[in-house]
């Protein structure tokens, strides 16, 4: 790797960074697929005013700077990646508590806890997100969200964008900044959060009854059940379900004969066809040919555009 780091970058760390700091360090086991080369530094920054700290070291470099939340969106390359990347893994950014009357979650809390902690003070509005294994700040900047399990005409879907109320974020100079609703953009499985930091947020849940919110969660469950079924590495849904079709890509990949197709130690998943499993030792290369064939394919037969949900990191990408 043509390296950025050396004594100088090393000294001002030990200096004003007091996190954790790892150098060339394998993501793979950062990311639900299991798949990633190294990351020329990684930070596990203890608070806030130590990621404002690193802001400030990083901004003198040519390092790209990425978060990476529970890395269940991410296909990585394994080639050797020319970033920063920082994980809010300490206890500080985890932290969810009541705000009045709405509920503050830290980015790096996971979103099960996040479910839990509602359901324990008797607030309903979170339990969609049962099942999907992000954090906090991942499932905002990826817009999160699931089929509506209540037969609702209005609100077939429901996402991150129906509950959160004000977002705090840290913004590329070190500022920290909150934006309400109707300042943060949200679209099908993205929003204008990517490229700042989000440190948690404000989400408006209403009063219910326990019982009614486990009801509810287990409603969700039954929902997720088909997909959850899959035991293999993956990163969830690849494919957005595309616009104005009426079949979800899941359905389309199936009807091209794809499921169950296997591409060296990668897979369509025989159990959901828009799910790409990692089948041991799977590399960045034959991941992404997968979904180059599996598009191609979808193409061939319904000319439609397979849009990737999850994100991709490419090497070469400083
Ligand atoms: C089995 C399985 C089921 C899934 N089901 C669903 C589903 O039903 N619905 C759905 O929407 N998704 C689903 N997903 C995908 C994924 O779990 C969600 O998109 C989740 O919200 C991603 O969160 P994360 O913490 O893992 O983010 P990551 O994958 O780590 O990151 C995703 C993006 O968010 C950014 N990011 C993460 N944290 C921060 C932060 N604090 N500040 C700024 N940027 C940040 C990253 O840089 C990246 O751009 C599923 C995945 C799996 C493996």
């Amino acid at each position: 790797m043509n390296t950025i780091y050396n004594a100088e970058l090393d000294q001002k760390i030990k200096q004003f960074f007091k996190g954790a700091v790892k150098v060339s360090e394998p993501l793979a086991a950062y990311t639900s697929l299991k798949i990633g080369g190294r990351a020329e530094l990684f930070f596990s920054p203890v608070d806030v005013e130590d990621i404002s700290a690193l802001l400030k070291i990083l901004g003198s470099t040519d390092l790209r700077i990425d978060v990476i939340g529970a890395g269940t969106n991410l296909l990585i390359d394994d080639a050797d990646l020319p970033a920063a990347v920082i994980k809010l893994d300490n206890p500080s950014f985890k932290n969810i508590s009541l705000d009045d009357d709405r509920v503050y979650a830290g980015a790096g809390a996971a979103l099960g806890s996040l479910i839990e902690f509602s359901k324990q003070n008797g607030l309903t509005g979170c339990e969609f997100l049962v099942g999907i294994p992000g954090t906090v700040g991942g499932a905002l900047v990826m817009n999160a969200g699931v089929r509506n399990v209540w037969d609702v005409e209005d609100k077939p879907y429901l996402s991150m964008s129906d509950i959160i109320e004000q977002v705090q974020v840290m913004d590329q100079d070190g500022n920290i900044r909150i934006y309400s609703h109707d300042q943060l953009k949200f679209e099908y499985r993205s929003s204008n959060l990517k490229g700042c930091i989000v440190l948690g947020g404000w989400f408006s849940l209403r009063s219910e009854q326990p019982g009614e919110i486990q009801q509810t969660i287990d409603a969700f469950w039954r929902l997720r059940k088909k997909t959850q079924a899959v035991t293999m590495p993956n990163a969830g849904c690849v494919f957005k379900n595309p616009d104005g079709s009426h079949f979800s890509a899941g359905e389309l990949i199936e009807d091209c004969s794809l499921k169950g197709m296997v591409f060296g130690n990668v897979q369509v998943s025989p159990v959901h066809a828009n799910y790409i499993v990692n089948k041991g030792g799977a590399g960045f290369g034959e991941m992404k040919e997968l979904i180059m064939k599996v598009q191609q394919a979808v193409w061939q037969k319904f000319k439609i555009e397979l849009e990737p949900e999850i994100e991709i990191w490419e090497g070469s990408y400083r």
